[in-house]
This record gives C-alpha cells, sequence and structure tokens, in this order.
C-alpha cells in the first residue's frame, strides 16, 4: 500500500530483522511477568512453540481442555458441534470467586438490557464481559494461533494487574469460530510447506485451492451468518450472547499479504444509521488502547479506512446493535510460515504476535472502561425504549402460511431474542390482509427496537456508495414472506396477543392414529426434503410417482404403485 509511506517500510525493516531468527520463544509474545509454573506453556504441550508451524484444530482443543483441568481460572464450555464432527469451545475466565457466582453474574446482567428494571442496577460494582472470537476465516489463523498465548497468559500470569482484571472481567474466550475451516487449512499449508522454507508469494504453501480454509464444512462464509445463523457455528455463538450480552466482541481476522494492521473503527461515512453515535466513540476510545501497545512494538497499524461497519451479518457488527462494541481486527497475512511481501518478510510469528498484542490491548481496554461499557449497555437499552416511542412504526406483520419460510422467518428472530406476538383479530395495512391466527406480529415498542429496525426495514438511500459487501438484507424479503410495516394509524393493540408464541401445524395434524397401507403426500414445499430425510431414516419405503411428480407415497408395506 504505496500510501503507507516510506517511514512504515523503515519501521518494518528494524521489526522484520527480530523475525526473520528461527524459532520464537514465549518471551517474544508475551510479557516478562511471573507465571505459574503449574500451567503447561502452549511449547510445553504442544512440543513446539507457537508459530513454529500451523497448530491443528485438534491440538487447539487439546491444550484448551488441558488449561481448564489445571487451572481454577477457566471453565471450559462445549457449546456445539461443527458439521464435521469437531467440538466448539467457549471458555469462560475469570477469578474463582466469580467462577462460583456466574448465574447471579448472568442475571444482574440480563436486568441491565431490560429498561423496567435496569434502573436499580449496580453498574459500578459489575464485572464486565468481553467476548474474544478468533479465526472465523479458517485459512487466517493467526488469530487461534494466538488464542493458546492469550488464554496461558490468563491462566499463569501472576501480578497484581492480571488479578485485578480477572476481578473485574469475565472473559468469554472462543479460541476458534470455525473449527472445520481452520484444520482444512491447516493441513493444507503444514502439507505443502517446504522443509528449508520457500518465501516466494508463488509457492505452493501460499495457494490453497478451493474450497480454500475460509469457509465451514458447507462453504458458508460464517463471518455474513451472525444474522440468518444457519449453521452450527453461528446459533452457538449467537446463543452465547444472548446469554451473556457482553460488552465487546472481538473479531480476529487476517487480510492481503501487503497489508499490515488494522483495527476499528472503520470508515466513518459506512457505519449503519442504526449503530449509535457513543458506539462509535467507545470504539475509538478502546482503540486507543491498541494504538498504544501496538506502537510500543513498533507495529504499523491503520484505522478508519477500507473495512465499514454496516452490516450485521458481521461478528464485529453484530453486537453494535444491542448496546455492545464489535471490534474488527485485520492483520496482513504471512498465509504460511514467512512470505516476502511489499512491506518485507511477513512471518507467521509476526502476525500471531499482533493477534496477541491486539488481544491484551482488549482486556486492558475492557478492564479499564468497565462502568461506562455498562452504563452504555443499561442506556442503549432504555434510548431504545425512547426512541421506539417516537417511531411512527408502530410493529412489523408478517405471514404465517405455516410453511418453512415463515417459521423460519420466526426462529430466526426468536434466536436474537426479538418479542413476537400471534396475531388474533384480522390486519388490514397495505392492501393486505393478514388473517387472525395465521399472521405474526413484531412491535418495535422493544429492547431490541434497533435490531428490528435493522433486519426489517428497506433501506434505500446511504450516505457512501461504497460497501464493503452487503449493503442491504430487508429479512422478510429475504424469506419471501407477505409482510408489512403498521403505523401508529393502521394499528389496534387488541388485534395481537401478549408476547409468545403459539404454533399451528400446517397440515392440522400432529399424530396420525390409524395405521394404514400407505400415505400420498403432497411433494410440493419447502419441508418435502426435511420429511423425505426423516421418512427415510426412520426406515420407512418411500415412492416419488412418475406421472405425478407432484406427490410421494410412502409406508412400510407398500410396492410403487406403477407395478
Ligand atoms: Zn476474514
Amino acid at each position: 500500500m504505496a500510501r503507507r509511506s516510506t517511514l512504515l517500510f523503515c519501521f518494518l525493516f528494524s521489526v522484520v530483522a527480530v523475525f526473520s531468527q528461527p524459532d520464537p520463544t514465549l518471551d517474544y509474545y508475551l510479557p516478562a511477568v511471573s507465571y505459574n509454573p503449574a500451567i503447561p506453556t502452549p511449547a510445553s504441550w504442544l512440543g513446539f512453540e507457537i508459530g513454529v508451524r500451523h497448530i491443528s484444530h485438534d491440538q487447539l482443543v487439546g491444550y484448551m481442555r488441558e488449561l481448564d483441568r489445571v487451572s481454577d481460572r477457566i471453565t471450559l464450555r462445549e457449546y456445539g458441534r461443527s458439521n464435521e464432527g469437531r467440538p466448539m469451545l467457549c471458555l469462560t475466565i475469570t477469578d474463582p470467586a466469580n467462577q462460583s457466582r456466574l448465574e447471579a453474574i448472568k442475571t444482574a446482567r440480563a436486568q441491565l438490557t431490560n429498561p423496567a428494571i435496569s434502573g436499580n442496577s449496580d453498574v459500578k460494582n459489575m464485572p464486565a464481559v468481553n467476548y474474544m472470537g478468533y479465526s472465523i476465516h479458517g485459512n487466517e489463523t493467526s488469530g487461534s494461533n494466538a488464542s493458546l498465548l492469550v488464554a496461558y497468559y490468563l491462566a499463569a500470569a501472576q501480578t497484581p494487574e492480571v488479578d485485578q482484571l480477572l476481578k473485574n472481567t469475565i472473559i468469554l474466550l472462543d479460541p476458534c469460530f470455525n473449527p472445520d475451516g481452520m484444520q482444512r487449512f491447516s493441513s493444507w499449508v503444514n502439507s505443502r510447506r517446504s522443509l528449508h522454507g520457500s518465501t516466494d508469494p508463488v509457492a505452493d504453501e501460499f495457494n490453497e485451492p478451493w474450497p480454500r480454509g475460509r469457509y465451514n464444512h458447507y462453504w458458508f462464509d460464517l463471518n455474513r451468518d451472525w444474522i440468518v445463523a444457519q449453521q452450527p457455528e453461528s446459533g452457538g455463538r449467537v446463543a452465547i450472547f444472548q446469554e451473556w450480552h457482553p460488552n465487546l466482541l472481538t473479531d480476529h481476522h487476517e487480510m492481503g499479504s501487503n497489508s499490515t494492521f488494522f483495527f476499528q473503527p472503520g470508515v466513518p461515512s459506512r457505519v449503519n444509521p442504526v449503530t449509535p453515535d457513543r458506539n462509535q466513540e467507545l470504539t475509538a476510545k478502546i482503540a486507543g488502547y491498541h494504538a498504544r501497545l501496538l506502537s510500543k512494538k513498533n507495529v504499523p497499524f491503520f484505522t478508519k479506512e477500507s473495512f465499514d461497519d454496516f452490516y450485521y451479518g458481521k461478528g464485529s457488527t453484530y453486537p453494535d446493535a444491542q448496546g455492545s462494541i464489535g471490534i474488527l481486527f485485520e492483520q496482513g497475512s504471512s498465509r504460511g510460515s514467512a512470505q516476502e511481501t511489499e512491506n518485507g518478510l511477513l512471518t507467521f510469528p509476526y502476525s500471531i504476535r499482533n493477534q496477541t498484542i491486539a488481544s491484551l490491548s482488549t482486556l486492558q481496554a475492557v478492564q479499564e472502561l468497565r462502568v461506562e461499557l455498562n452504563e452504555y449497555l443499561r442506556d442503549f437499552y432504555k434510548s431504545a425504549l425512547e426512541e421506539a416511542a417516537k417511531d411512527e412504526v408502530k410493529g412489523y406483520v408478517f405471514a404465517d402460511n405455516r410453511d418453512l419460510p415463515g417459521r423460519e422467518l420466526l426462529s430466526v428472530l426468536m434466536r436474537h431474542s426479538i418479542e413476537v406476538h400471534n396475531v388474533r383479530e384480522e390486519i388490514r395495512v397495505n392492501g393486505k390482509t393478514f388473517a387472525a391466527g395465521n399472521a405474526f406480529w413484531v412491535p418495535t415498542a422493544q429492547a431490541q427496537y434497533r435490531l428490528v429496525k435493522a433486519l426489517f426495514e428497506r433501506r434505500t438511500t446511504f450516505r457512501d456508495s461504497i460497501f464493503y459487501d452487503i449493503s442491504a438484507w430487508t429479512l422478510p424479503d429475504a424469506f419471501g414472506v407477505e409482510w408489512s410495516p403498521v403505523k401508529a394509524k393502521e394499528y389496534n393493540p387488541r388485534s395481537v396477543n401478549e408476547p409468545g408464541i403459539g404454533l399451528t401445524s400446517r397440515y392440522g395434524v400432529f399424530v396420525i392414529g390409524a395405521p394404514a397401507y400407505a400415505y400420498v403426500i403432497g411433494a410440493v414445499g419447502y419441508e418435502i426434503p426435511q420429511v423425505l430425510n426423516k421418512l427415510l431414516k426412520a426406515g420407512i419405503r418411500v415412492y416419488a410417482h412418475f406421472q405425478r411428480s407432484d406427490i410421494l407415497i410412502a409406508g412400510h408395506h407398500v410396492r410403487a404403485p406403477w407395478h
């Protein structure tokens, strides 16, 4: 990047001299403080220092389980399995006193997001919650490799500062947001690496074949999936987010090899207008911590360029619509062990060290801004209700055709703790009729007002004409359901039920009582692949009818009807 000047190049030159050392050591990455000898270092457990080669996901899991076993500062939770059956882990790291009252802390946090009772919250004496997530793109693994160092530091460092940090903070550390992608990439890069090391960018080691490690098993980009949350990885972490209401969520990535290091704020003209200005002010304040720590190590960086904060389906933006602060980190990628770049030699250990530094600066920021961040979370939800009261739109109604799109939209909304009601009296609006018992109502007067706005609004004007990627995602349109905003003059509160959802089956029956020779099933609809899969798994014979492509015939004893 030419505009990042000769001056930065000079910086790199001095840094590169250090990084060309053959193998890094622990003190290259972490502060030289006293460490508890009962906690194994990553190198003692792996048999090599972090950065010497790419760790596999299995190694990452093994080390984290070991930390959980030996440290009373860590509770490890497996929150799900990836499509390829890999465990997805979240470490809750805090001091032992907090470990014994996690449920009480969680309850107090839920209170912060409920404006009816949040006035009684004791924000000054509440810990902050810091959700740290690494390498959602599996081939950007400096983050996941750094997570072992960060976890080790938090488990083993013996300083008054770390004691204070653990007293004031609950750290939710997810060492790998994309287990299957990480495993695919680490296998590739380790197997393509030359024993003598080639730094030429055209070397095989730096050029993975499609589908690469970025995606998960089904080639989903998990960093676009935070809203629709269709993959198990996303579903699991959205649930953790909703359970804890973290003050901050970090999202550690890599970018092109010729870039340096980026952290948010992003491009100011591309912040989603639903995000309050205070969010960006706090993001900038936290950026000061990264800048200070990276500068101490002569690491060149940039901010307010290239990346934006617009699409809420990204990990660094999803929190911004919910009283939290999302932070994107982007490290220039060595991709393999060491690669020549426009800025000189970029090594894997160097990229891991930068992610470690950014993690340590985040820890410090959250601990020092604890009260401010908790106040912001409380005020965010309070002001959400005030803004909702001023909004001419009182809610959104969408049809329940009792088929997959409507029901899936409903389940997406409920994943994000959005309040939804059944419609009990017919609603006519904008030339559409939503029948009683056959539609759902999403009120704007609810704590999740801003997220509701972000998901239902059809935004057609923008401050900037350029985007990092996604600029529109109106969910009811995406699911293809009949829907409408309802304004104050069109709204009759009697037409909707109390919060909570009752569902009716599309087919009107739940249990098929009488044994039959066979069943005929209409084969048109989104659910058919699911139904077919379940029948076949249950060992029931199913036939497609060749003359009638719109039906299936199923039954244990049935013979194909054309026999
Ligand atoms: Zn990425």
